[in-house]
């Protein structure tokens, strides 16, 4: 069993692609850990620098305790499965999965009831002696995992295992794995650009940019508790609303939200007030999922500073429910450029187009549906203010809304990005306790 730190890591490839930026991360024993961010974030970079198969450029990685950076591959006991579960074609599938137990030289009789006993956890029990050509994806993917587990390796590797496959598929071994790895208590390093499964299989996860740590912890931590508007706008489906406003400090009322074209007002008895006041005249980005608002009769009474007005421009069903989507005037914020380095010198904000200079001579506005407005050398749609509405309810394009405001679930962060009050963690969750593997022939406990 293992540990992983790693302390202020950078990878900059030749050529000078900096991919990891001083990262510093402590993957417990036992821990299903998911490292998460869109494509380019530097995640498997960073799976394959503990693999030992990508040198470190700085920092340092420690397994177990024992600085790893020079150790070979194979002297780190780990084992990885990559998206397309690389399996030896003319061997069937006991083959594969007994090959590693071949060259460590086991025994051979043990070594066939180990494979028996993982292909019944992994149900291809029934399918050992197909050739890799003859499954389908997923019990390739099934296969690869069996044979990376084989061998009982300190450390479990999985670079997407799973994107390759369909979105039921997906979900089903998603569950399967998770099930699996927790019941042998490896520690896992699990690599994924998709936020439902960090979010349904982790003990804990990291959210990366641009090779950078934006935040740690557990699933319920990330999601109710984010470190960062990226981190926020990242975890949420359907997507959170990040709403620009300027912050004033009004004595004997409360923080004003100025967003333009409204107000919302916080009270001064808000655990959050005495962070938001440093940030009085400053531009926050005010983070609100659809849940956090409740739509009520326009001119229903509510108290002043609580309600979100606008008018309903798209309404998609979801069968449970409806998302709406309201036109408000407030400005959006983008959550891919928050917290960014600065444009290069060369950068060219980009300029309004041959037909918006067409409309502002003849005076006609940009259609309803893209309006747009200049900030800050960038372009932005006004708000699409997205809120749910009760599956019971008829709601139609073009009604006038009002949402009344859950401030205790609301999320402040200032220009930088970074949440105005700060972020709580608990203690990193002890190991894992051994839990059922569910295989195709009924659960059986470990
Ligand atoms: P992710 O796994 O999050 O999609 P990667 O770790 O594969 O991201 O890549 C991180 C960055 O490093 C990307 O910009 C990618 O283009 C770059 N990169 C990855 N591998 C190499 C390489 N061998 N040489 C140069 N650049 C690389």
């Amino acid at each position: 069993m293992t540990d992983v730190v790693l302390d202020g890591v950078d990878k900059v490839y030749p050529g000078g692609v900096v991919a990891v930026r001083n990262v510093r991360l402590k993957i417990n024993d036992g821990e299903l850990f998911v490292l998460l961010g869109p494509s380019g974030c530097g995640k498997s970079t960073i799976l394959r620098m503990i693999a030992g198969l990508e040198d470190i450029t700085s920092g340092d990685l420690w397994l177990n305790g024992v600085v790893a950076n020079d150790l070979q591959p194979r002297e780190r006991n780990v084992a990885m499965v990559f998206q397309e579960g690389a399996l030896y074609p003319h061997r069937t599938v006991k083959g594969n999965m007994l090959f590693p137990l071949e060259v460590s030289g086991d025994d051979r009789a043990e070594a066939h009831a180990k494979v028996h006993e993982l292909a019944r956890a992994l149900g291809i029990n029934t399918m050992i002696d197909r050739l890799p050509r003859t499954l389908s994806g997923g019990q390739r993917q099934r296969a690869a995992i069996g044979r990376a587990l084989i061998r009982e390796p300190s450390l479990f590797l999985m670079d997407e295992p799973l994107s390759s496959l369909d979105a039921g598929l997906r979900t089903e071994l998603r569950v399967e794995i998770a099930a699996l790895v927790r019941s042998t208590g490896t520690t896992t390093v699990y690599v994924t650009h998709d936020q439902v499964e960090a979010m349904t299989m982790a003990d804990r996860m990291a959210v990366l940019r641009d090779g950078v740590l934006e935040d740690v912890g557990t699933p319920e931590q990330i999601y109710e508790d984010p470190a960062t508007v990226f981190v926020a706008a990242f975890l949420s489906s359907p997507p959170i609303n990040l709403l620009q406003a300027t912050l004033w400090a009004v004595e004997g009322e409360g923080l004003l939200l100025d967003f333009g074209a409204q107000r919302l007002l916080v009270p001064w008895n808000d655990p959050r007030a005495s962070s938001l006041i440093s940030h009085h005249g400053q531009t926050v980005t005010v983070g609100v999922r659809p849940d956090t608002l409740m739509p009520i009769a326009p001119g229903s009474p509510a108290p002043p500073g609580t309600v979100l007005s606008g008018q309903i421009r798209a309404l998609e069903f979801h069968g449970h429910e409806w998302l709406a989507y309201a036109e408000t005037g407030i400005l959006t914020v983008d959550a891919t450029e928050v917290g960014r380095p600065a444009a290069p010198a060369s950068y060219e904000p980009e300029r309004p187009g041959l037909l918006d200079r067409v409309r502002a001579l003849i005076g006609r506005p940009a259609p309803a549906e893209e309006p747009v407005e200049e900030h800050a050398g960038h372009h932005r749609r006004r708000a699409d203010l997205v809120f749910r509405i009760g599956a019971g309810e008829r709601p139609n394009r073009g009604d006038h809304i009002a949402l009344t405001v859950d401030f205790e679930r609301v999320l402040f962060f200032g220009a930088d990005g970074k949440r105005v009050n700060p972020v709580h963690r608990a203690p990193a969750i002890p190991k894992p306790k051994p839990r059922e593997i569910h295989s195709h022939e009924g659960p059986r406990r470990t």
